[in-house]
């Protein structure tokens, strides 16, 4: 099978043929159909994931079909369609995966880090981490919401959103749209933060009930203009300090969620978070039943990310636009 592997920090994935594996106890094979290009992926290349074994298959936002099955599996059959994410195994005993809270397990292992994923025509993967596709969700369109849709759909979730809530969303572009379409379509009232109007006429198609530019304003003082604040802020860009920037734009209780950040620390205003209990959180993706929620979600609202198909053999040319910073659509790869 056609396969591309992460040898090393700083260096191209190098393609090659290798042996279809074989599921072990517990475990799956899936015939890949897609596999997003995640920006944890450059992270891996560029060394930011100490934990990381190389060499590694990369990829975390996969989809495919059940093509065998080892010892001890009941579910899923062969040929049953599937998604696999970040999330690739947990110890199943300790508190959190007793309470289905799998992401926090202490034991975690991380698919395509730590565990082979889907920059490959097969995986091997957990039975009891994969998680059924909806019937109806194309299931190319499908992959990326295994990862950047999991962790917009989740984030949100976590940080509360409500039905009455207030929403900002800084950034609204890749997860960024996909976190104002779930909270458009959980009932909430949205905001999106950009640099300029550009991404202004896109956001309100989306549902989005304000724009604020931060070049023609401050993102705090619009966002306590906003009948006294958002409930839920939500930071889709790659920077930290733009969402330290919108921190005290929080109405009382308020959460800010970073789905995207860099180096930088994140910078507290200690006095105004205390006096009204503000929260800062990051959220590492989900659990398998926030998979199975996201998509389910996902298919009922027809939430799907716009994407670019491109072949294994592109991978490497698509992560180093990435590491330019110069990323459009979400890129998938697709196997015959
Ligand atoms: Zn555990
Ligand atoms: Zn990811």
């Amino acid at each position: 099978m056609l396969t591309a592997i992460a040898t090393a920090v700083d260096e191209p994935l190098t393609l090659t043929e290798r042996e279809v594996p074989e599921p072990g106890q517990g475990e799956v094979l899936v015939k890949i159909t897609a596999c997003g290009i995640c920006h944890t992926d450059l992270d891996l290349l560029q060394g930011q994931w100490p934990i990381a074994r190389f060499p590694v298959v990369p990829g975390h936002e996969i989809t495919g079909v059940v093509a065998a099955t080892g010892p001890g599996v009941s579910w899923p059959e062969v040929g049953v369609s599937v998604g696999a994410q970040f999330l690739g195994d947990s110890c199943r005993h300790c508190d959190y995966c007793v309470r289905g809270e799998q992401i926090l397990c202490p034991q975690k292992r991380i698919t395509g880090i730590v565990m082979d994923g889907g920059y490959a025509e097969y995986a091997v993967l957990k039975a009891d981490f994969v998680t059924p596709l909806p019937e109806g969700l194309d299931p190319v369109a499908a992959a990326p919401l295994m990862c950047a849709g999991l962790t917009a759909f989740n984030s949100l979730r976590q940080a509360g959103t409500t039905a009455t809530s207030r929403v900002a969303v800084i950034g609204a572009g890749g997860v960024g749209a996909l976190a104002v379409r779930y909270a458009v379509a959980m009932g909430a009232r949205v905001a999106v933060i950009g640099r300029s109007n550009r991404g202004e006429g896109a956001a309100r198609e989306m549902g989005a009930e304000r724009f604020i530019a931060t070049q023609d304003s401050d993102p705090a003082e619009a966002l306590r203009a906003w009948d006294g604040g958002a409930n839920v802020i939500l930071n889709a860009t790659p920077s930290t300090a733009a969402a330290s920037a919108t921190l005290t734009g929080l109405a009382p209780d308020g959460t800010l969620v970073l789905c995207g950040y860099d180096s930088e620390p994140l910078t507290l205003p200690t006095q105004p978070m205390v006096l009204n209990r503000l929260h800062a959180m990051l959220n590492p993706s989900g659990s398998p039943h926030d998979a199975r929620d996201t998509l389910a979600f996902s298919a009922a609202h027809g939430i799907l990310p716009e994407f670019t198909s491109i072949g294994l053999r592109d991978a490497n040319t698509v992560l180093d636009a990435m590491a330019k910073g110069r990323s459009g659509k979400r890129s998938i790869i697709t196997f015959d």
